[in-house]
C-alpha cells in the first residue's frame, strides 16, 4: 500500500520521504483568535456536550468544545460509537487539527485529542515532522504518529549506516553537512539551525545530480555532434538587413541574433531555446537566422503547431522574402497531393530554400536536400518525439539513431543534424528553465518593440455584459476589431462546443448584421473554412472574431484591439497571458476584458488579479509557478518529469545556481567522471541515471 500510495518500496525510499512541514506544538490558540487562514491549530478547552447527528449514510458525532473565549465544534464521521464512549465531558483536553470554517463558526474534523494532564507530562519538541500522506493511508491507520514511530524505528535499526553521496572535499567546499546528519535532522530536527542545514544539503544534492545529468548531456552533444558551419554572412542576409527590414531591431533582438550567429559559425551544433514574450518579435529573428543558412548554401525549415499560425508565418515570410529572391513554400495537412509533389521535388533538388509548415513537415516523405537550420515555433506545443524527428531531417542517408541519447548511438556517423532554434512565448522562470532545459543554450528577448501601449486589463462579471457589449460597439465604431474567446477543455469538448455556439448566437443577436460582421473559428471546422474565416478577420471584413483557444498561439492582427475572454476563470495564467498577447500589437490602446461568474475559487481570484495587475510575462510565469508548482507549468508533460522531492524551484534559486556551477566545474575538469576523486560521484550519477530515464527525454 505504501508503494501504491507514496511510491515507497525500500528503506531508502522511506528515508527519503521528507516531512513537508513541521508542527509547532508549543503554541496554543484561543477560540476567539482563530482565523480562516490558519491551517492547523492547537487549543486547550473542554467538551460540554456531545450529540449524534443522523445523516444520509450513518451518523456523525458533534461535540461542543469551549474555552474561556468562545466555542466551536469537533466532528467525527468515523468510529462514532467508540469515540462517543471515550470522550470525557468537562475535562481539559489538548486538541489539535485542521481548522474548517463555515458561516463564521469553526470546527475541526477528526482532531488529535489528548488529556491536558497527560500532555503536560511529555516533552514537546517545537518541531514535529508531518509526512505527506493520502486519504487512503490515513483511513487505514497510517497516521502521522505511525509514520513518526516507523521512522524512529528505522533510524535505530540502521544505526548511522547511511551512505554518503558526496566526496568530502565537495562537502567541505560547499559547507554542507553529511548525508546521515542531514537525514537525521530532516526527520528529527535538533534545532532550527540544523534543520535548515539539512534542507540545504538535501536540496543541493537533488539539484546537483539533475544538473550533472543535464550538463553532461550537453557536453556529449557538443562533442559528438559537429554542426554545419555558416561561415559567412552573405548577400541575402545583408540585402535584406540593409534594404528590406521593416523596422529597426530592438537591442534584445540584436543581442539574440549575435548569439545565434556565434553558434552557427563555430562548428558546434546549435541547440538553442529562444524565449520571448508574446509580441517581442521572435519571427524576424527566425527569418534572419534562416537567411544565414541560405547564404551558406543550406535550406531552412520553420514549423508551427497550428495551421493558422503556419499559414500566417508563410504569408509574412513570403511577402518579406519576395524582393530578395528567396523561395518559400507552405506544407500543411490541407495541401493537395499535386501541390505536395511539387514541394517535395523542389525540396529534394534544393531549389526550395525555406519550407514552412505544420506537423505535415515531419512526415518521412518530406526529404530535404540539405537542411541547415530547423526552427520550431511555440515549441511547448510539440512533443519530444516530434522535436527528435526534426533532428533527423538533417541527413537523408544516415538517420541519427537516437539524438536524445547520442552516447548510446554507435551509428552516429558523419550525419549532421540541422541547427535547432526552438522558440517559445511562454516565459519560463530562470530556475525552471535551468532545470528543464539545462542542456540547451538559452536566449531571451527581454524587450518589446518601441511604441507598444500596455494592454489595459479589467475583470467584469457576467452581470455587466450589457456595459461590456456597449464598450465593444464603441470600439468597433472607432474602426477596431474584437476577439471573443471561449474556453476549450478537451474532456468536455461537446459542452465547450455548445458554450461556444450559445455564445455566438447571443453575440449575433446583440451585434446584428449587416452593421456587424462576425467570424467564427473553432476546432470542429475544416481547415479551409477556418482559414477563410480567419482571412476575413485579417482583412478587416469582419468586426468580431468568436473563437476557441485555437487563436491562442501567435496570430497577428494589429488592428484587433479588444480581447474578451469568456469564463476566464477556466483558463490558466499562461493561457490568459497568451490570449491577451493577441492584442496590443498595433498603435491603438488595447483592452483585455476577463469575464467571469461571481463564483470564483481563491486561485482563480489570484489569477485574475495577476492579469489585471501586470502585463509582464515573467512576473506572470512566477505567479503561475507558485500557484501550480512546476509540475503543471505550461501544461507540458515534460515538466512533470521534474518530480522534485525537496527542492523548490521558486525559492531555491541560490542553491540551484550553486549546484549548477559546481556540477559544471567538475565536468569541465573531468567530463566522464573517470578520475579517482570522482569515483563516488560517478557511481551515484549512474544510479540517478538508471532511475530517471526521464532526463533523457528532455530538450
Ligand atoms: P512574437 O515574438 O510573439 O512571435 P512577432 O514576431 O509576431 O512576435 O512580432 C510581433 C509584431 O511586432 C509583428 O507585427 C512584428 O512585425 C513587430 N515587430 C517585431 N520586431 C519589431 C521591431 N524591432 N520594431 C517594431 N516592430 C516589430
Ligand atoms: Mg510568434
Amino acid at each position: 500500500m505504501l508503494w501504491q500510495e507514496l511510491g515507497i518500496r525500500t528503506c531508502h525510499d522511506f528515508l527519503h520521504l521528507f516531512p513537508y512541514r513541521y508542527i509547532d506544538k508549543t503554541t496554543f490558540y484561543k477560540i476567539n483568535q482563530l482565523q480562516n487562514s490558519q491551517a492547523e491549530v492547537q487549543l486547550i478547552g473542554k467538551i460540554t456536550q456531545v450529540k449524534t447527528v443522523k445523516q444520509q449514510r450513518g451518523s456523525r458525532l458533534v461535540a461542543t468544545f469551549i474555552d474561556e473565549t468562545g466555542s466551536m465544534e469537533l466532528v467525527w464521521f468515523k468510529g462514532v460509537k467508540w469515540i462517543k464512549e471515550s470522550l470525557k465531558i468537562n475535562t481539559a483536553y489538548v486538541v489539535y487539527g485542521k481548522l474548517n470554517s463555515f458561516n463564521n463558526s469553526f470546527s475541526i474534523a477528526h482532531p488529535e485529542m489528548e488529556l491536558l494532564s497527560l500532555h503536560q507530562k511529555k516533552v514537546h519538541s517545537s518541531m514535529q515532522p508531518v509526512y505527506p500522506s493520502t486519504e487512503l493511508l490515513s483511513t487505514k491507520g497510517f497516521t502521522n504518529k505511525v509514520f513518526r514511530a516507523l521512522m524512529q524505528n528505522l533510524f535505530i535499526q540502521i544505526n548511522g549506516r547511511i551512505e554518503e553521496t558526496f566526496p568530502s572535499s565537495l562537502l567541505q567546499e560547499e559547507q554542507l553537512i553529511s548525508k546521515s546528519e542531514a537525514l537525521l535532522n530532516i526527520h528529527f530536527p535538533k534545532s532550527q539551525e540544523l534543520l535548515a542545514k539539512a534542507h540545504t544539503r538535501l536540496k543541493f544534492e537533488e539539484l546537483f545530480f539533475i544538473q550533472l545529468q543535464l550538463l553532461r548531456k550537453k557536453l556529449i552533444r557538443q562533442t559528438k555532434f559537429k554542426g554545419f558551419v555558416f561561415e559567412h554572412v552573405g548577400t541575402h542576409f545583408n540585402t535584406f538587413y540593409k534594404q528590406h527590414l521593416p523596422f529597426d531591431l530592438t537591442n534584445a533582438q540584436k543581442k539574440v541574433l549575435k548569439e545565434i550567429r556565434k553558434d552557427v559559425a563555430s562548428g558546434v551544433h546549435m541547440n538553442r531555446l529562444l524565449q520571448g514574450d508574446v509580441g517581442s518579435g521572435k519571427t524576424i529573428v527566425a527569418l534572419l537566422s534562416m537567411l544565414l543558412a541560405i547564404d551558406n548554401g543550406y535550406q531552412a525549415a520553420l514549423i508551427a503547431p497550428t495551421e493558422i499560425l503556419a499559414t500566417q508565418h508563410y504569408n509574412a515570410l513570403a511577402a518579406m522574402l519576395a524582393p530578395i529572391g528567396v523561395t518559400v513554400s507552405l506544407l500543411t495537412g490541407s495541401v493537395k497531393a499535386k501541390q505536395r509533389r511539387v514541394i517535395h521535388e523542389a525540396l529534394e533538388t534544393g531549389s526550395l530554400h525555406i519550407l514552412v509548415g505544420t506537423h505535415a513537415l515531419l512526415e518521412d516523405k518530406v526529404i530535404f536536400h540539405n537542411l541547415g537550420i530547423a526552427i520550431i515555433d511555440e515549441q511547448h506545443r510539440f512533443g519530444v518525439a516530434q522535436r527528435a524527428k526534426m533532428w533527423e531531417k538533417g541527413s537523408a542517408e544516415e538517420a541519427v539513431t537516437n539524438p536524445q541519447e547520442p552516447q548510446l548511438s554507435a551509428a552516429v556517423k558523419a550525419a549532421l543534424p540541422p541547427h535547432m532554434l526552438v522558440m517559445t512565448a511562454t516565459p519560463i522562470p530562470r530556475t525552471l528553465a535551468m532545470s528543464l532545459y539545462g542542456d540547451l543554450d538559452i536566449s531571451v528577448i527581454d524587450e518589446l518593440p518601441p511604441g507598444r501601449k500596455e494592454v489595459k486589463t479589467v475583470h467584469r462579471y457576467d452581470s455587466n455584459r450589457l456595459a461590456v457589449f456597449k464598450f465593444l460597439k464603441d470600439e468597433i465604431a472607432k474602426g477596431r476589431q474584437v476577439y471573443i474567446v471561449y474556453p476549450l477543455i478537451q474532456e468536455s469538448a461537446a459542452m465547450d462546443y455548445k458554450d461556444l455556439m450559445d455564445g455566438y448566437e447571443s453575440i449575433a443577436r446583440d451585434f446584428p448584421q449587416p452593421q456587424y460582421q462576425i467570424s467564427i473559428v473553432h476546432g470542429k471546422m475544416k481547415p479551409e473554412d477556418k482559414e477563410y474565416e480567419m482571412q476575413r478577420f485579417v482583412k478587416g471584413e469582419t468586426h468580431i472574431m468568436v473563437a476557441t483557444t485555437v487563436i491562442e498561439v501567435g496570430v497577428n492582427v494589429p488592428n484587433a484591439s479588444v480581447m474578451v475572454i469568456e469564463s476566464a476563470e477556466r483558463f490558466g495564467l499562461s493561457q490568459l497571458h497568451q490570449l491577451r498577447g493577441r492584442v496590443g500589437r498595433g498603435a491603438d490602446q488595447s483592452f483585455c476584458i476577463l469575464m467571469t461568474d461571481y463564483k470564483l475559487s481563491e486561485d482563480a481570484k489570484t489569477r485574475l488579479k495577476t492579469m489585471v495587475d501586470t502585463t509582464d510575462g515573467f512576473e506572470i510565469a512566477e505567479v503561475d509557478l507558485k500557484l501550480r508548482g512546476p509540475g503543471n507549468l505550461m501544461g507540458t508533460q515534460q515538466s512533470g518529469a521534474l518530480n522534485l522531492k525537496i527542492a523548490d524551484l521558486v525559492k531555491d534559486t541560490a542553491i540551484l545556481t550553486r549546484a549548477r556551477n559546481r556540477a559544471n566545474a567538475i565536468l569541465q575538469e573531468d567530463a566522464n567522471l573517470s578520475k579517482p576523486e570522482n569515483a563516488l560521484l560517478q557511481k551515484i550519477y549512474r544510479q540517478h541515471q538508471k532511475k530517471s530515464g526521464l532526463w533523457a527525454n528532455i530538450s
